[in-house]
């Protein structure tokens, strides 16, 4: 079965994600305010003008596109996109693109970034990614989009401008820094970064693969797959702080309206609201 990719639009409060997601054929999202991506399905023209690109995992469905990208961002003669990226997946797309530039007579100009779990990646002063582990079939990261936020150390609340300011040049840390988790996407991955990955339950946005949704596939068959049944995400709800979870990367066999409906018949009622789906056009 042939599927078509349009690019849809989903937000909650500040946050606008566009992409396009199911499992098997393709996955990738972008955040247009912070032009960044997450992960590239086959590489659609709306991510041609994206620079910076953080990759979950090697599995074409969510890598395919990097050639591609970086091949339209050469014609287009943008500057060189950056690929974040598990460590292992570094020396293997290199040689791709050495063989395809081989095969073309043409040299392409991109940088790939190995990253590991909680390296903190700068987007600007007040926002930054940090990669955190998930589990799958091969090497896998998840990424978060942290907002830092800072505030007068309550030592220094009482000096005036001047104070302040010669406080700084003395070289005190005068600020107290924080960072609050925004939004994150899980790429693929079993459960277990749920547990283990100590931001999570309190991401603003989950942006999480839920592949499997009822009897159809057994939490067995989601586990071996290197993915998540929702059998295994409704007992975790109560422990979720955040305000939204949004379904992505569908088995190819439920339809949004039908995940819709599930969703309705088996989350408990409080947590209901909590959950959308990603849209499909
Ligand atoms: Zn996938
Ligand atoms: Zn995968």
């Amino acid at each position: 079965m042939l599927h078509s990719f349009p690019i849809v639009e989903w937000s909650h409060g500040e946050w606008t994600i566009k992409g396009s997601t199911v499992a098997g054929v393709g996955t990738c999202f972008m955040i247009p305010s912070l032009n960044v991506a997450f992960d590239v399905a086959q590489g659609f023209t709306h991510f041609v003008s994206v620079p910076r690109l953080f990759i979950t995992h090697g599995h074409m469905d969510h890598a395919a596109g990097i050639p591609y990208l970086i091949s339209q961002r050469g014609l287009a003669h943008l500057p060189e996109p950056v690929f974040y990226m598990p460590e292992h997946m570094v020396q293997p797309m290199t040689q791709i693109m050495k063989t395809w530039e081989q095969m073309e007579g043409h040299q392409y100009r991109y940088q790939f970034v190995g990253v590991e779990d909680n390296e903190p990646i700068t987007l600007r002063p007040d926002m930054l990614v940090r990669p955190f582990a998930t589990h799958h079939r091969i090497p896998s990261l998840g990424y978060t989009v942290f907002r830092v936020r800072k505030k007068l150390k309550s030592e220094f609340a009482s000096l005036n401008n001047r104070q302040l300011h010669e406080a700084r040049q003395a070289g005190t840390e005068i600020e107290e820094h924080w960072e609050e988790p925004e939004v994150s996407f899980t790429g693929d991955t079993r459960i277990e970064f749920f547990d283990s990955c100590k931001w999570i339950r309190r991401t603003r946005i989950l942006v999480m693969e839920v592949t499997y949704l009822d009897e159809r596939k057994s939490i067995a068959n989601a586990r071996d797959w290197g993915h998540v049944h929702l059998d295994e995400l409704i007992p975790r709800l109560p422990h979720f702080a955040g305000e939204k979870i949004l379904v992505t990367h569908l088995s190819s066999r439920y339809s949004v309206a039908e995940c819709q409906r599930l969703l309705d018949e088996r989350v408990p009622p409080p947590f209901r609201h909590k959950i959308e789906v990603f849209p499909q056009p």
